[in-house]
């Protein structure tokens, strides 16, 4: 069984997470089972996966590291650097787009920087 093509086994409950949730290849770990229902955290995460796989995982991590330190610098303020991450642009622009993960091309998360 699948979550808007998310399988059951990569979700985790963690109701102690202080984030809403977060994607860590090949696992979502969220905070509240009522996120599950919601399309636009389902696909947020299930971009991310994918952006996690066409980068082989660790240099996703490494680039989201260190465009956040960069954003930090640039914007002085966590919430501002968090979603002007590059990674972060593409999921929050489409994650109230119905199947766009299936007409997405391939590394589409490059055409976010700015
Ligand atoms: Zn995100």
């Amino acid at each position: 069984m699948t979550t808007s093509g998310i399988k059951n086994w990569q979700l985790i409950h963690c109701k102690w997470f202080y984030m809403q949730g977060i994607t860590l290849f090949p696992f979502v770990i969220y905070q509240h089972p009522a996120l599950l229902s919601k399309p636009s955290f389902i696909n947020h995460e299930h971009i991310h996966l994918r952006q996690q796989r066409e980068l082989l995982i660790i240099p996703f991590y490494v680039i989201y590291l260190l465009h956040y330190l960069f954003n930090l610098i640039k914007y002085r303020r966590h919430h501002k650097a968090y979603l002007n991450i590059v990674f972060e642009r593409e999921a929050y622009t489409h994650e109230n787009t119905p199947n766009y993960l299936q007409s997405r091309k391939w590394m589409a998360w490059m055409i976010y920087w700015k």
